[in-house]
């Protein structure tokens, strides 16, 4: 279900800025932040500033508002110095590893990533 923010969800408390984070870029409707957590040399997360929980719900929600984490999500490659190439990952589920129920994209990249993924 699509809210404008959740006072629960740690993202929302991030894009609120009651949570520091490490904010490497931003637009109108989507934040960039470094993971704590990270799995490459560059992992940067990019979420919408609305609150829905993953991927097809923001979908459904806002075709903008997808477009434009993904518009972030290439802005981060570009300044992370991804040229040689980046994943986007989008874990949708439990099953597949979400734990936070808040869409977000990983932006991955700095070392050979390999595929199929390990
Ligand atoms: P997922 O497993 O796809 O739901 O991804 C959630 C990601 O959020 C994980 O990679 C975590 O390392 C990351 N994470 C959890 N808490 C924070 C936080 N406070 N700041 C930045 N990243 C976080």
């Amino acid at each position: 279900m699509s809210e404008p923010s959740s006072s629960d969800c740690l993202f929302c408390r991030i894009v609120a800025g009651s949570i520091p984070a490490e904010v490497v870029a931003e637009s109108e409707h989507s934040l960039a932040f470094r993971d704590v957590n990270p799995q490459a040399p560059t992992h940067v997360l990019v979420v919408p500033r609305r609150h829905v929980a993953d991927a097809g719900e923001l979908a459904a929600a806002s075709a903008d508002d997808l477009a434009d984490v993904v518009r972030l999500a290439s802005r981060v490659a570009e300044l992370e110095g991804l040229a040689r190439g980046h994943r986007l990952v989008l874990n949708t589920g439990s099953g597949a590893g979400q734990t936070v129920f808040h869409a977000h994209v990983h932006v991955l990249g700095g070392r050979d990533l390999g595929w199929p993924p390990g």
